[in-house]
C-alpha cells in the first residue's frame, strides 16, 4: 500500500505538496512513474513538467539517490532499506475539468495528474491523507473516513477526482437504487430544484436504455468559475463539470448548456467507463493509447446525451433541434470530412484531437461519430419497422463486454449491430467509418427517412448554418418512422 500525504505549502501557493511512503518489498531498485496522460482526453498531458523539488528520503529522513529514466519515471536505489518516501511540489493552476486547482480555500484534484505508482505494482492499494483543517469537507467518489480516502489500485485512484473545501455545497436524491450527489464547489447553484428535477427525468431514461445504473452512488462535481468556460470528464462512478461564469449560472442558455454537458457526461458512465474497447482495457498510463473507436465512445454518447433530454421531455423538440442543426452544421461547413475518416480522426486524436488543427484537416470524433451514430440509429430504426434502435445494441455491447470483464472490437461492434438490425453494415463500415466523404449524402439521406431535411442560411457575416425543418408533407413511412425515432423505448 502506497501512502500520500496532501497539504498546502503557504510558501508555494500556486502548488499542492504531495509526500507519498513506499515500501521497498525487498527491492533494491524501485521505478516511480506517473502518468503521462489522462482518460477521457486522448492525447500526451506529459504531467511530469508541472513536478518541481522532486526528492527522496529513507526512514531517517537521509536522502536517497536516484535519476530519471524516462521523462515520467525516477529509478530509486533502495539498496537494503525497507521503505522510503518521496515528495514534490505539483503546480495546480488549471482550473478545467480533468486538471488539478488550488487556492487559499481550495484544493481540485485529479489522481491521475499528480501521483505516482510502482511501476510493476500497479494493482496496489493507495490511501489519501489530506492534512487540511477540520472544517474543510471532502467530496470524491472513492470511500472517505474522517479525512482519509482509499482507492484499491491505481487506476481507481486515477479515475478518482476530488474536492476539498471549507465551501463545498452537497445536494443529494435517489435516482431508482442509486444516490446522486451534486457538489458545487466555487459558488452556490441559482437553480438547483430545476437541476434536481431534469437530472431526475434524462438519468432514469438512460438507466431505462441499459436496463440498470451500476453504482450505488454517482457524484455530479460542479466546478463553477467565474471566467466563461465549459468543460466535462467523465468517471466511473462521478465526473466533473467545469462552468462558467458563475454571473451566468441562471441564464436560460448557460443553464441548457449545463444540462447537455452533464447528460453526455453520465452517459459515458456505460459508455467508455463500462463499455471499453479492448485496446483501452486497462489503461496504459505511459504512452499513447491507440484506438479507431472514438465514434463510438464518443461519437455515440455525443448523440444520446442530448437525445436523453429531448426524449426523457427535459427538452422540446425545438430545443433538441436546435442543438443537433447546430452540430450538423460543424460538420457541413468542415472541408476535412472529404479527406479524412472518423476512424482516422480517433487514431489521431494523440496528434491533434483537442486544438482546432491546421484548417480543413480533419474530422471530429464528436461531430462526425454523432452523424455517424445518428445514420447507424436510423438504419437500425428502418431495418426493424422500429422495433429496435441503436440502444439496443449498446445494451447488448454492455452485456457481452462489461459484463464479462472484457473490453469490445469493431467487429463485435459489427457483429451486433447486424444481429439487431438484420442488415448488412459492410458499407456502413467501409464507407462512413473508414472512408472518407460518404457521411454527408448519407446523413440528408437519413435525415429525409424520418421527414426531415436541412436548410441552409447565412448569417450577418455571411457564415452559413444548417437547421433541420420537418417536412410540410411528409409521407405515411416518413411520419411513422419520425414517430418511432421519438418514442425511444
Ligand atoms: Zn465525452
Amino acid at each position: 500500500m502506497i501512502k500520500h500525504t496532501i497539504k498546502q505549502d503557504p510558501a508555494e501557493p500556486k502548488f499542492i505538496k504531495i509526500i507519498s511512503e513506499i515500501s521497498t518489498l525487498g527491492s533494491n531498485r524501485i521505478l516511480m512513474q506517473l502518468p503521462a496522460w489522462r482518460p477521457g482526453r486522448y492525447e500526451l498531458g506529459n504531467f511530469a513538467k508541472n513536478l518541481k523539488r522532486f526528492e527522496v528520503f529513507d526512514a531517517l529522513q537521509h536522502p536517497i539517490s536516484y535519476k530519471k529514466v524516462s521523462k515520467d519515471c525516477w529509478e530509486i536505489e533502495t539498496n537494503g532499506i525497507a521503505s522510503f518516501h518521496i515528495q514534490y511540489y505539483y503546480y495546480a493552476q488549471q482550473a478545467d475539468a480533468g486538471a488539478c486547482f488550488v487556492a487559499e480555500d481550495m484544493i481540485f484534484l485529479n489522481p491521475v495528474h499528480c501521483f505516482m505508482y510502482v511501476s510493476d505494482r500497479i494493482n496496489e492499494a493507495h490511501v489519501l491523507n489530506f492534512e487540511v483543517p477540520a472544517n474543510w469537507e471532502i467530496a470524491s467518489q472513492l470511500p472517505l473516513e474522517g479525512k482519509t480516502l482509499q482507492a484499491k489500485d491505481f487506476d481507481t485512484l486515477a479515475d478518482s477526482p476530488i474536492f476539498v473545501s471549507p465551501n463545498l455545497k452537497h445536494h443529494s436524491f435517489k435516482v431508482q437504487q442509486t444516490r446522486f450527489h451534486f457538489w458545487f464547489l466555487g459558488a452556490d447553484f441559482p437553480l438547483l430544484q430545476n437541476l434536481e428535477e431534469d437530472t431526475k427525468k434524462y438519468a432514469k431514461w438512460q438507466t431505462d436504455l441499459y436496463g440498470e445504473l451500476p453504482c450505488e452512488n454517482f457524484h455530479f462535481m460542479y466546478l463553477l468559475l467565474p471566467n466563461a468556460f465549459r468543460h466535462g470528464v467523465e468517471h466511473m462512478d462521478s465526473t466533473v463539470i467545469a462552468m462558467g461564469p458563475i454571473n451566468n449560472l441562471d441564464t436560460k442558455e448557460m443553464y441548457n448548456d449545463l444540462l447537455a454537458i452533464s447528460s453526455h457526461e453520465l452517459f459515458h458512465l456505460w459508455n467508455v467507463k463500462r463499455i471499453r474497447p479492448v485496446e483501452l482495457l486497462p489503461y496504459d498510463f505511459t504512452r499513447e493509447n491507440y484506438s479507431r473507436l472514438g465514434y463510438i465512445y464518443e461519437g455515440i454518447t455525443t448523440y444520446y446525451g442530448d437525445l436523453a433530454l429531448w426524449q426523457s421531455g427535459v427538452w422540446s423538440w425545438e430545443q433538441y433541434c436546435e442543438s443537433l442543426s447546430g452540430d450538423l452544421s460543424k460538420h457541413l461547413s468542415n472541408e476535412g470530412r472529404h479527406y479524412y475518416s472518423v476512424a482516422e480522426s480517433s487514431f489521431d486524436t494523440w496528434l491533434d484531437g483537442y486544438v482546432p488543427g491546421v484548417p480543413g484537416r480533419k474530422v471530429s470524433i464528436y461531430t462526425e461519430g454523432l452523424v455517424a451514430a445518428f445514420i447507424a440509429d436510423i438504419m437500425v430504426l428502418e431495418a426493424s419497422n422500429g422495433s429496435k434502435r441503436l440502444h439496443h445494441v449498446m445494451n447488448i455491447l454492455y452485456e457481452r463486454t462489461w459484463k464479462q470483464g472484457k473490453g469490445y472490437t469493431q467487429e463485435l461492434y459489427r457483429n451486433i449491430l447486424e444481429e439487431v438490425s438484420g442488415i448488412s453494415f459492410e458499407k456502413y463500415f467501409s464507407e462512413l467509418i473508414e472512408g472518407k466523404g460518404f457521411l454527408e449524402i448519407s446523413l440528408i439521406d437519413s435525415l429525409e427517412k424520418i421527414g426531415l431535411t436541412l436548410e441552409k442560411q447565412l448569417d450577418e457575416a455571411g457564415i452559413a448554418a444548417w437547421r433541420i425543418k420537418k417536412y410540410v408533407h411528409p409521407t405515411n413511412l416518413q411520419s411513422q418512422l419520425f414517430d418511432f425515432w421519438r418514442e425511444s423505448h
